[in-house]
């Protein structure tokens, strides 16, 4: 594994009170977050932040309004941010809340998600005002900075688990979702990690590997090669890969930047979701000349 790629340079573990300075003035500093399920981490500033879902523990009304406040306050230019297999009240894709989302709901004692209150908190969070966020639904935005133009490609899909929203069966299903992925986009958002990969999927057990294989597949031959590809899902599985591509002159630095452990035992006996903030977000140093 490579451990520096031309024109970045990143910070895992830091003291989130004394965030590393950024090597010189022109660097730009991009934060990866993921998986903060309602909980509110201390967020190094930066030109930009990106999450990559599971914003909320269970995707209600209120938690999405909650989260959004906390998101829209933070003090990034530049917001980028999608949904999980959490999220469910974003979830209106054929119709998934009513038929599916609204029944766990239920099973859960969580009130039924007002998805289109939901829609509302998300265009407030878009329509900030002095700053460009941006909710990314299998959609592309760009942004400038740096004398530079940088595009952002956001999923909020993972491989089915649990029947949650925003799951697809591996294999074809899998391939539909991401077909439309831009090669060479600049930052690549995905709720579920590449399989195996950078061992950025792998359960507590160490060995077995649970990330997407069409992700995977289409990283090693070519079709797919972001500058930076940041995920979440498998909380365990947090931290970086950089990747120096063979026979090619891509890199990538790959993220999982899910920020909490969740506590499966108390889910188990109380059926009640708790989260623990347990890494702080990623933050990645970008010189934009270096970077083509
Ligand atoms: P979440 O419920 O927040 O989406 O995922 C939480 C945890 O569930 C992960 O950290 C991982 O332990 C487990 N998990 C998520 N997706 C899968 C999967 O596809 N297979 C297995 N075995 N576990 C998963
Ligand atoms: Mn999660
Ligand atoms: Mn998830």
């Amino acid at each position: 594994m490579a451990t520096s790629l031309q024109g970045l340079t990143w910070h895992v573990e830091y003291d989130v009170a004394q965030p590393p300075p950024r090597p010189s003035p022109k660097h730009l500093r991009f934060v990866f977050v993921s998986d903060t399920h309602s909980t509110q981490p201390d967020v190094p500033e930066g030109d930009a932040l990106f999450h990559s879902g599971d914003l909320t523990d269970l995707g209600s009304t209120p938690s999405f309004q909650h989260q959004l406040a906390w998101l829209a306050s933070l003090p990034h230019a530049h917001k980028f941010i999608i949904a999980g297999n959490h999220d469910f009240g974003a979830c209106t894709r054929d119709d998934w809340y009513g038929r599916v989302g609204r029944k766990i709901h239920e099973k859960y004692a969580v009130p039924a998600a007002d998805t289109a209150a939901v829609r509302g908190a998300l265009a407030a969070f878009e329509a900030t005002p002095d700053k460009q966020h941006r909710y990314l639904e299998d959609q592309v935005a760009e942004f400038e900075l740096g004398g530079r133009r940088w595009s952002v490609y956001g999923s909020p899909w993972s491989p089915v688990f649990g029947g949650w929203a925003w799951n697809y069966e591996r294999g074809q299903e899998a391939e539909e979702v991401y077909k439309d992925v831009p090669p060479k986009v600049d930052i690549l958002l995905t709720h579920s990690p590449p399989h195996t990969f950078g061992n950025l999927d792998v359960l507590t057990d160490g060995k077995t590997h649970v990330g997407c294989e069409v992700l995977r597949d289409k990283m090693a031959n070519g079709d797919l090669r972001p500058l930076i590809h940041s995920f979440g899902h498998i909380h365990e599985a947090w931290g970086t890969h950089a990747e120096k591509w063979e026979a090619s002159t891509d890199e990538t630095l790959l993220i999982n930047a899910a920020v909490v452990e969740f506590d499966m035992g108390a889910f188990v006996q109380e059926k009640r979701l708790h989260y623990k903030l347990v890494h702080p977000p990623v933050i990645v140093d970008v010189d934009p000349s270096q970077i083509h």
